[in-house]
């Protein structure tokens, strides 16, 4: 029996080796990595010229600890994410990983709020659902019900406004009275608790997990944006998932142009070659912050050189093969054949996402968005399919984390059309498989 334990008692084969968009296992057999691991391994497996860029580090040096040296790697690729992050945005400090990055990143705000003088802002206004971490916290900000209300007691309660599940709500996204219908919930959110107590709010750009890829609906962005600064409430772009490209943007708020004062980078930034996160700072927040007394915050393993020796390899790899734009080009492939499922199975009752950062959910009425019955575990069920068939997929509960099945397919940035045809075929095979064992009132 392993020693090791992680959430639950699921038993998975050993991995022998991964390449590209494919893993094998101790026996041989192969997987496609349709989730990229958690959307993580965006460049895809055991790419050449990152791992020389690691061993090259890791000759000279692989630790330097932060308050001893600095170093190349780690000044450098603060370099490139300031250059990528929009116009302000230029202060870096490094994490290992999301939650790390969203802790920071709420740590910035306070500070910065107090050395203005706004002592009396401490509420974080985040969405329902959504996924900011599992340290305290980060799981404070999330509206997850079934990961935080284990830990309720231990967390000072943070306002929460409804994500903008337009397909849910029967509203069209491109309608701009949508977005601002989503928008103003946030407004009076603000209102509703004193402006004055306010210090922030945090949304991910294009959903991840929780929601399963939600896209805002037309000129929410920009609301949100403009609500804020009217309320003097710093704005912080959750950008673990949907950053580093995956969007077919490098940052998924990019596609609508807005600017946050704080940025949470992750998951794609390491590529999953090694534990790397950031928090991108306003140039201004950060000198206020210091001249103040300084940022009480930090983590042995920050800005670690040869994390930051990786992550700068898969930035060069990203922009050197155009994988962004690949993600964009192959995300559309990928959904226009994830939306000709829905024409073979009637239980596919959405299709969203960009670039690569794509799900679709399974309801019993695609009319009435009426979702499987819960204890059907189809969340599990399919994923489990899916597996045995060679191709992986990441799902999550839809509806308040209990009930709703979503399911990512978000494969490297690197996928051939080739590979969605494989992708999509192993899928199809396993939403067969699962159909045939719906119960009759429902297939
Ligand atoms: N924020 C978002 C949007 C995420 O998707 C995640 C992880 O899934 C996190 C934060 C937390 O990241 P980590 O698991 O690296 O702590």
């Amino acid at each position: 029996m392993s020693r090791l334990f992680y959430q639950t008692r699921l038993e998975r084969p050993a991995l022998e080796r991964a390449e590209g968009i494919y893993l094998w296992d101790t026996s041989g057999k192969r997987y496609i990595d349709g989730s990229s691991g958690a959307m993580v391994s965006n460049i895809g497996h055991s790419n050449p010229r990152v791992l020389d860029a690691m061993r090259k580090q890791m000759e000279s040096s692989t630790f330097g600890y932060r308050l001893h040296f600095k170093t190349e790697a780690s000044e450098r690729l603060a370099d490139k994410a300031a250059a990528l992050a929009p116009e302000g945005l230029n202060r870096v400090f490094f994490v290992s990983g999301g939650s790390e990055a969203t802790e920071s990143a709420i740590k910035m705000a306070r500070q910065y709020a107090l050395a203005q003088g706004d002592a009396q802002r401490f509420k974080v206004i985040s969405r329902t659902p959504s996924y900011h971490g599992s340290t305290l916290g980060a799981l404070a900000v999330t509206g997850y019900g079934p990961l935080a209300a284990p830990f309720d007691p231990m967390m000072r309660p943070m306002p929460k406004v409804p994500a903008p599940r337009a397909y849910l709500d029967g509203l069209d996204i491109d309608d701009r009275a949508t977005g601002q219908h989503y928008a103003q919930m946030l407004e009076d959110m603000i209102v509703s608790e004193g402006p004055e107590t306010i210090l922030a709010f945090i949304v991910e750009p294009v959903g991840g997990a929780s929601t399963g890829a939600l896209v805002p609906p037309a000129g929410y962005m920009q609301a949100i944006r403009e609500i804020c600064t009217r309320h003097g409430v710093l704005l912080i772009h959750d950008e673990v998932m949907s950053g580093g490209g995956r969007t077919g943007r490098f940052f998924g708020a990019d596609h609508w142009g807005t600017t946050p004062d704080l940025i949470c980078l992750s998951k794609g930034f390491g590529g999953g070659y090694v534990p790397l996160g950031a928090m991108i700072a306003r140039d201004d927040m950060v000198e206020a912050v210091l001249d103040a007394g300084g940022f009480a915050h930090g983590h042995t393993y920050a800005g670690n050189p040869l994390a930051c020796a990786a992550g700068l390899a898969v930035i060069k790899e990203i922009e050197a093969e155009g994988l962004t734009e690949n993600a964009a080009k192959i995300g559309d492939l990928l959904k226009a054949r994830l939306e000709a499922l829905m024409q073979r199975y009637p239980i596919i009752g959405d299709v969203r996402g960009k670039g690569l950062l794509l799900a679709f959910e399974l309801m019993a009425d695609r009319h009435t968005k009426e979702a499987l019955p819960a204890k059907l575990n189809a969340y599990n069920r399919l994923v489990e399919i899916a597996y045995e068939n060679g191709l992986i997929i990441y799902s999550r509960r839809t509806r308040g984390g209990y009930s709703g099945d979503h399911f990512l397919v978000c494969p490297p940035m690197i996928t051939t059309p080739e590979q969605v045809d494989e992708i999509i075929a192993l899928l199809d095979a396993s939403l067969g498989t699962f159909f045939d064992e719906l119960p009759a009132n429902i297939a």
